[in-house]
């Protein structure tokens, strides 16, 4: 999670003073950036995903399931393996990356280089991400698992739930009531985010999760296993004196957003305006991706009314004033701000003609000064908007070694502002000095517990975002409603029991394309591609102008099913679309037959005829015997739950109502299905 600069960190005041400092230079640098490469074109769709583990050590004795707080030894054993190795074997094999997050007991792993737009990358990845995970493995204790759970249900309970155990009264950084604060990567970067991050807002964050009413839970319920009388730091009488709410799951530090886990995917862009195009497209796609991937319905030893991170982790970096918040007069801060850094995006960027103005339809705050000296430098309005709100926040962390850089060579300010403003989809200027070129980021799902499932998304999210960029298709609507689904997302059962804002009409025109069912190009003239490609030409104005109706009747209110497997005539769903697109590739039946094993998760997923990992969970809790109806879960619910995660992804424990029947365990051959 971002740039790990070694260094000494100001303190927060000294940080403060060099704000304007990083910002202003944080600016130059991006602007030599786009000067440099603004004309950078074809460059070539490369693509990979990031994943993220805990590492969960079972004992099986206290039948106790605890986060393992071993990042910095396995992280070393892994890296030695990687140099202890030719540097020919080394390309030959492409070794994965691991990268330390956040929380002590995460890892990160990446693929070793970049995947290209062949059809052999693209169904290589459950490979790839199998050999990370089987690597991780090897560097583990025999009691430990690499597991992909978005949250560790028991973080931040009473009782151990960290190997080895510390007490939460030296939380130094966060003044947590519950995480000690050996939870957080001891780099140095994480204790100063974390703190700084309390010391800006002035307070503790303060998370409330509501509660899942169960038939025994108390009403109200009023959380027994908080230490609401705790005074070691200024900061305790916070949750009884209105921060922690009544029927609410109450969580007041970096570490219980931070520390949960992920699926993201990063496309390179031919140039930077299909980058845009591309960003833009995927915006309305982040809130339905959440609600399909919904994996985390459990926190803090409680069983909660919502499924996924988002919120939570958007809370646990919250580091706006009160007078940013709206509740306070604006006094000492420059801007009201609606949004924590960490939230959905605020702002389509494309130019591309059918962006109609009227879907930013919400108030922007953008640094003015910053907005007027990149309209000055040439760039245009939404770029400049975009860039200008993305620098109203503050650096949290500054090096004293680096604050003076060589703005033509470096990009470290302006990373520092942007790589800490973590929203659903990330605009990626190439970094100085390489080959890289524009790319986008897409960072709304939820990790799954197997790779069969992360490499489905994958392969989903890759397949449309070609499509989107082949066939021009149009998701436009107003971001309020994007934001409203946001919120939809990640209630309780929401991709089967909610509707979602959704646009009619996603191709030019009308012209819907149509997968034949066969895989026959859809434009008989041109040969089928063997390669995904990445460079199309942008979507042309209508002879008689754009089309003016009112935005209101571009969109209505669809189910997920609806929004992936389509409605009507005349739209095909999500996956009628990347099936219309895979039409028009050079695929083998076999290579087909495993792009269906992927697509068929996802359509199931959809229609509910497979459920998404939280309410697989949820219902692994309910089922429990020691269940006692109450929403909480105990030690021995959540080591059995934990058990039953490693059997599914080992394949030895089948659960036909989360997996389609030909998940095994190993890498899913698609050999027996056919489209
Ligand atoms: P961050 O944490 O900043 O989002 P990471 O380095 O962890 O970034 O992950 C970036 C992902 O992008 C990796 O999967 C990597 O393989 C992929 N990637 C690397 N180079 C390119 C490129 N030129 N274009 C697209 N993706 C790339
Ligand atoms: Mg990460
Ligand atoms: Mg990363
Ligand atoms: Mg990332």
């Amino acid at each position: 999670m971002g740039l790990l600069s070694a260094g000494t960190p100001l303190s927060w005041d000294d940080t403060k003073q060099v704000a304007n400092h990083i910002r202003s230079h944080g600016i130059t640098q991006f602007l030599h950036i786009w000067d440099r490469l603004k004309d950078k074109n074809g460059d070539e769709l490369l693509w990979g995903d990031e994943i993220e583990y805990m590492v969960v050590a079972l004992d099986n004795e206290t039948k106790n399931a605890k986060l393992s707080l071993r990042q910095t030894e396995i992280l070393t054993k892994l890296r030695s393996i990687v140099d202890n190795l030719s540097s020919e074997t080394k390309d030959a094999i492409a070794l994965p990356t691991f990268h330390p997050e956040y929380g002590r007991y995460m890892l990160e792993s990446t693929p070793g280089s970049p995947f290209t737009g062949s059809i052999s990358d693209l169904l290589a990845v459950e490979k790839n991400m199998r050999y990370r995970r089987t690597l991780a493995r090897k560097h583990l204790k025999p009691n430990e698992i690499p597991l992909t759970l978005t949250s560790f249900p028991r973080l931040g309970s009473p009782g151990q739930f960290t190997e080895p155990y510390y007490n939460p009264c030296d939380a130094v950084s966060s003044h947590s009531l519950f995480l000690p604060e050996q939870i957080t990567n001891p780099h140095v970067r994480f204790p100063t985010l974390t703190a700084n991050i309390r010391r800006r807002r002035e307070s503790k964050v303060a998370i409330n999760l509501p509660i899942f009413f169960d038939e025994e839970t108390p009403r109200p319920f009023i959380d027994p296993t908080i230490p609401w009388d705790r005074s070691i730091y200024s900061e305790d009488p916070e949750a009884k004196n209105g921060a922690a709410l009544p029927d609410h799951i109450y969580m007041d530090a970096m570490g219980f957003g931070m520390g949960c886990c992920c699926l993201q995917l990063t496309y390179q862009a031919c140039n930077v305006n299909d980058a845009r195009r591309l960003y833009d497209g995927l915006i309305p796609i982040g809130p339905i991706m959440l609600a399909l991937t919904a994996g985390s319905p459990i926190w803090r030893g409680y069983l909660s009314d919502v499924d996924c991170r988002w919120n939570v982790v958007a809370g646990s970096v919250d580091d706006r004033t009160e007078e940013e918040r709206g509740l306070k007069p604006l006094e000492h801060d420059r801007f009201r701000i609606p949004k924590s850094r960490y939230d959905s995006v605020d702002l389509y960027i494309s130019e591309d003609w059918r962006n109609r103005p009227e879907y930013n339809d919400q108030p922007i705050v953008i640094d003015h000064c910053i907005y007027s000296r990149l309209r000055q430098h040439g760039l245009d309005d939404l770029l400049s908007k975009h860039i200008a709100h993305l620098f109203i926040r503050d650096p949290l962390v500054v090096f004293s070694e680096i604050i003076n850089q060589n703005d033509k060579e470096s990009n470290d300010h302006f990373e520092n502002i942007q790589s800490t403003n973590w929203q659903t989809l990330r605009f990626k200027p190439p970094p100085p000095k390489s080959p890289i070129g524009w790319r986008v980021e897409f960072r709304s799902m939820e990790v799954q517990m197997t790779d069969y499932e992360n490499a489905a998304y994958a392969v989903f999210i890759t397949l449309l975002s070609r499509a989107i960029l082949s066939f021009n298709l149009n998701f436009y609507m107003p971001i309020s409603k994007v934001d409203e689904n946001m919120s939809r997302a990640q209630g309780r059962g929401a991709s089967q029991s909610e509707k979602f804002y959704f646009r009619k009409e996603v191709c030019p025109g009308g012209n819907t394309p149509k997968s034949s069912g066969s895989s026959s190009p859809v434009d008989g003239s041109r040969p089928k591609d063997r390669k995904m490609r990445n460079c199309f030409p942008p979507p042309e104005m209508p002879q008689n102008g754009m089309p003016k109706g009112p935005v209101e009747e571009e969109y209505e209110e669809m189910t997920i099913n609806e929004i992936m497997n389509g409605k009507g005539e005349s739209y095909p769903g999500l996956l009628g679309l990347i099936w219309a697109y895979i039409d028009t590739l050079d695929v083998n039946p076999q290579e087909l037959s495993k792009i269906h094993s992927y697509l068929d998760l996802i359509r199931r997923r959809a229609n509910g005829s497979l459920l998404t990992p939280a309410t697989w969970i949820r219902n692994f809790v309910r089922a429990h015997p020691a269940y006692a109806h109450d929403s909480v879960v105990t030690q021995e619910m959540n080591y059995d739950l934990i058990v039953a995660i490693d059997e599914i992804e080992r394949g030895v424990r089948s659960v036909p109502d989360l997996l389609p029947e030909y998940y095994t365990g190993g890498e899913v051959d698609g050999g027996s299905i056919s489209p």
